[in-house]
This record gives structure tokens, C-alpha cells and sequence, in this order.
């Protein structure tokens, strides 16, 4: 088989790092190899985000760096899939030209069959998903998942390299409606994935040397799918996910407020495999705005869930996403949020300065009257907060010892070996190095110890600490067999995420 080259650029969430990865398995098992420069690709994908206008002007100007390879060697083939894709075929193909395909986020299965299409007809081509009807019943939009979803077992990267960390779906869509959010336009109506088909995907990568796994949905918590004529909703999934053999911790991403049931506290309580980490969105600590943005629910409803959940699991650690300057936001608005920041004792925070976004309901009823200049001053006042109330609470922990999933090399380290190897020198696997890890609260730990380390769980005393990593000092090396470890070759290049 002749083999060929892809260039896959990730933007965005989680949801698009996995999309990402299930692209690149089936290309590559049409013989496409991955490569990191994107002009001497003979196909060129970026899987882009419309969640905020800012990612959106990013993918436009990647895209505009491919112009001039492109017209150097017309037979590349450059596709834009993902949100943007979906939102925008005709904006993109106005703006870029030089695009071949654009594929949204439910079609990607036909991502090979496009490429074959544009390479044999030197034509663009096109797949959208109109067909996700949001009329169809749960039942039928099951079916719909599995006939998207059931291709997924085969489609990861390189199905014989054992990885670490592994993201599954368990929902696509959205129906929240968030008047903000551009989400259920692009991603369509809410799908939950058969039950049993995800246990299976935990138990394939578990076989496959996966010990730790991120179930994905837009709202996970309200998964819900029929079985056998009865609900299985997400405590009972979770459940069973943990119990999969091999797999040593779960984590999910991402919570909504509204739809947050105590059975799935208790499952949090009751397993230990199941990560003290909740990502849970509240956007504003204003009722005014939460109205606007119809969150559906009050700023002293999400209170009185994080007290709920502290009680279920003591330690839990809470990250949240706020949106700062929305449509009409005062300043009475925005120290709404900064006490709710100090109320809630937040892990970390994602902020977001707020940028319209066509189609949905704040865009077409709400002028977008925040200045740029007050939207970034509140975005400083609360990420500054956050920084001293995380930088306090990280400094309680000097001292402590934890236990960390070592993840690999921190970049520091990443960047060494890059440098050896563009040398021509053979990377050593054995050298001792900055190594990263994550505890079961999410936090980052970089500590000092071999590559034998990565891939188990160890434990690691904490000497520093700053708002959003621990520094610590190995307490159990593993001795160092010099194998190579897992994760160690990223497939992907990936851009930092953007939150939705
Ligand atoms: S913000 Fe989240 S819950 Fe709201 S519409 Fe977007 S994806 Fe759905």
C-alpha cells in the first residue's frame, strides 16, 4: 500500500481531541501517516471550534497559512471538519479558496471518502449533519449513534500501542439551548451512546493497557439511554465503567448544574476509581444573567449543589467556567461572580470574555454592549481571585505526599528530547527527567524521576506550589528498564483547548 501523509491540527475541546483521534485511525489504516509539518502534507485537516469568535479567527488564519503550499502543489488536499465546518461551509470556502472539504462534526466516518472524492474529481467536497434531526425520538436518535459511534473500536490511532489515557463518548449534542452557546447548532440534538457499547470501549482499552478514562459529553450527567425497556441513566454507567477490570480511575467532563442527580454523588463517594474532580460550569454568580443565558437554574441553586457534593465527597475538587461582559453584564453583575468565586472554593476557573456567536438566541435579542476594555479587566479581577484563593490552597499541601497517575514527560522535558532528536541523536528513554502526573482531584504535579515511572501510580511528596501546579519530590522510584513509554509519541498535534 502506498503510503501518504496527513497533517490533523485539533482545536477545541476534548470532545475534538477524541474526533481527532478517530480521523487519524482510520487514515491511518488507509495507509496515511502523520506528520508534523503541515506544508509537506499531502492532506491537511483542522478540526476547528465556533464556540468563541477568537478560535474561529485562529482556524481562519491557519488556514491561510496553507494558501501558498497549496499553490505550490495543487494536489494537497485541505479540509476544514469540526463545529466551524458545520456553522459555516460557505464562509470558509468564501474566505479560503483554497478549502477542498469541509465535514461536520457528526459525518466524520466520511472524512476518507471525501478525501477519496476531492482527489479523484478535483471538486470540493461537502457532508453536514442535517441529517441529526432533533424531531427524532430517543430511540431513533440511538440508533442514529450507533450506526455514527459503533465504528469507533477500530478507530483509534494505532490499535496495538498501550495508552495511557484514553477519551470516550458517551453523548453527542446538546439540548440546553444556552442562549450564548453555539453548541446544539453544531453538534445537534443530544444522543446518548448504548450503555453497553461504551463498557465495551472501556474494556477494549483496558485490555489494551489503558488505565485511566474520561467519559465525554456535553452535559454528561444527563446521559440517558434505554436498555432492555429501562433507563440507564449516568450514576449507573459510571458504575459500571469503574468496574471494567484495569481500568483504575474514571473522570467525566463536562457536569451542567441543572440536570446534577445525588445518585451520581454517591457513586462518586462510594467508588474509589472514580476521580474527586467535578467540571461544572456555572458561567455567572448573577441570577440576572443566568436568566439571560438560560442556564436554568440560580446562582444559589449551583451553591447549594457544590455544599450537596461536598458532603457526598469531602475532598472533592470543583472547576468552573465563567463568562465575563455577556449582553447587558453591570458591575453589580460581575461581583456577583467574583462572591461566588469566594464562596466556592474553586480549583481553578476557565474565563471567558464574551463574543457573540451567529445564530444563537444572545446574538440575535442581546447587544453585545460590554466594552473589550471592561470584558478584559473583569476577566483579570477573576482569574486573579482564583489565582490567590488556588495559590492559598495549593500551599496547604507542601509537605503532604499524593498520589499521582504519572502522566510523561512535563514540556520542559518534551522540548530536551525534541532537540536530541532533531541532533540525530537516539532519544534515551532511561534518562532521569522532569516527569508529570495528576492526582485524583485533577491537580498537576512535576516532580523529578525516570521515564520507567510513567504509566503508574506513585507517590510524590509536595515541596512548592503555585496556583496551578504542585512541585514535588518522587517518594517511590520505579527503577527504570529503560523500555520506552507509553504516550510517549504524541500522533497529534494539539492546540491549547477552548472551554465552552
Ligand atoms: S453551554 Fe453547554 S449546556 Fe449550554 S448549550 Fe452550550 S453545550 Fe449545551
Amino acid at each position: 500500500m502506498q503510503r501518504r501523509t496527513v497533517y490533523l491540527e485539533t482545536m477545541g475541546c476534548q470532545m475534538n481531541v477524541l474526533d481527532s483521534e478517530l480521523v487519524l485511525g482510520q487514515l491511518r489504516a488507509l495507509g496515511y501517516d502523520p506528520i508534523a509539518d503541515m506544508t509537506k502534507a499531502d492532506v491537511v485537516l483542522l478540526n476547528t471550534c465556533s464556540v468563541r469568535d477568537h478560535a474561529e479567527q485562529k482556524a481562519l488564519s491557519r488556514l491561510g497559512s496553507m494558501k501558498k503550499p497549496k499553490g505550490l502543489r495543487p494536489d494537497i488536499v485541505v479540509g476544514v471538519i469540526g463545529c466551524m465546518a458545520e456553522r459555516d461551509p460557505d464562509g470558509i470556502f468564501t474566505k479560503m479558496p483554497h478549502v477542498d472539504l469541509v465535514c461536520g462534526p457528526a459525518e466524520l466516518n466520511k472524512v476518507p471518502a471525501l478525501i477519496e472524492e476531492v482527489q479523484a474529481n478535483r471538486s470540493r467536497a461537502v457532508a453536514l449533519s442535517q441529517s441529526l434531526s432533533r424531531k427524532s425520538t430517543p430511540v431513533q436518535r440511538a440508533l442514529e449513534y450507533d450506526s455514527v459511534e459503533a465504528l469507533d473500536l477500530s478507530r483509534r490511532p494505532d490499535p496495538d500501542a498501550p495508552v495511557l489515557q484514553s477519551y470516550i463518548r458517551v453523548q453527542r449534542g446538546c439540548d440546553k439551548f444556552c442562549t450564548f452557546c453555539v453548541v446544539p447548532f453544531t453538534r445537534g440534538a443530544e444522543r446518548s451512546r448504548p450503555a453497553s457499547q461504551i463498557v465495551d470501549e472501556a474494556k477494549m482499552l483496558a485490555d489494551r493497557g489503558t488505565k485511566e478514562v474520561t467519559l465525554l459529553g456535553q452535559t454528561v450527567n444527563s446521559y440517558v439511554n434505554q436498555e432492555d425497556g429501562k433507563p440507564v441513566r449516568f450514576a449507573e454507567l459510571l458504575a459500571r465503567v469503574a468496574a471494567v477490570d484495569g481500568i483504575q480511575r474514571v473522570r467525566f467532563v463536562t457536569s451542567y448544574p441543572g440536570d446534577f442527580a445525588e445518585d451520581i454523588l454517591a457513586v462518586m463517594r462510594d467508588e474509589p476509581k472514580v476521580s474527586s474532580y467535578l467540571h461544572i460550569p456555572v458561567q455567572s454568580g448573577s441570577d440576572a444573567m443566568l436568566q439571560r443565558m438560560r442556564r436554568q437554574y440560580t446562582a444559589g441553586e449551583y451553591v447549594e449543589l457544590l455544599d450537596k457534593a461536598r458532603e457526598y465527597v469531602p475532598d472533592l475538587a470543583i472547576a468552573s467556567d465563567f463568562i465575563v461582559g455577556f449582553c447587558g453584564e453591570t458591575q453589580a453583575d460581575h461581583e456577583a461572580s467574583m462572591k461566588l468565586i469566594e464562596r466556592c472554593a474553586f480549583k481553578n476557573i476557565f474565563v471567558f470574555k464574551y463574543s457573540p456567536r451567529p445564530d444563537t438566541v444572545a446574538d440575535k435579542r442581546d447587544e453585545d454592549d460590554i466594552p473589550d476594555k471592561v470584558k478584559r479587566q473583569r476577566n483579570n479581577e477573576l482569574l486573579a481571585l482564583q489565582e490567590r484563593i488556588s495559590t492559598e490552597a495549593n500551599r496547604q499541601l507542601i509537605g503532604s505526599t499524593v498520589e499521582v497517575l504519572v502522566e510523561g514527560y512535563s514540556k520542559a522535558a518534551i522540548k530536551a528530547q525534541e532537540a536530541e532528536q532533531s541532533r540525530g541523536e537516539e532519544v534515551t528513554w532511561r534518562r532521569s527527567d522532569q516527569l508529570v502526573g495528576r492526582t485524583h482531584r485533577d491537580q498537576i504535579v512535576v516532580f523529578t524521576g525516570g521515564g520507567g515511572n510513567i504509566g503508574r501510580f506513585a507517590k510524590v511528596r509536595i515541596d512548592a506550589a503555585t496556583a496551578l501546579t504542585l512541585h514535588g519530590t518522587l517518594a517511590d522510584d520505579a527503577s527504570d528498564d529503560g523500555t520506552k513509554p507509553p504516550m510517549a509519541d504524541a500522533p497529534l498535534t494539539i492546540l491549547q483547548p477552548e472551554r465552552k
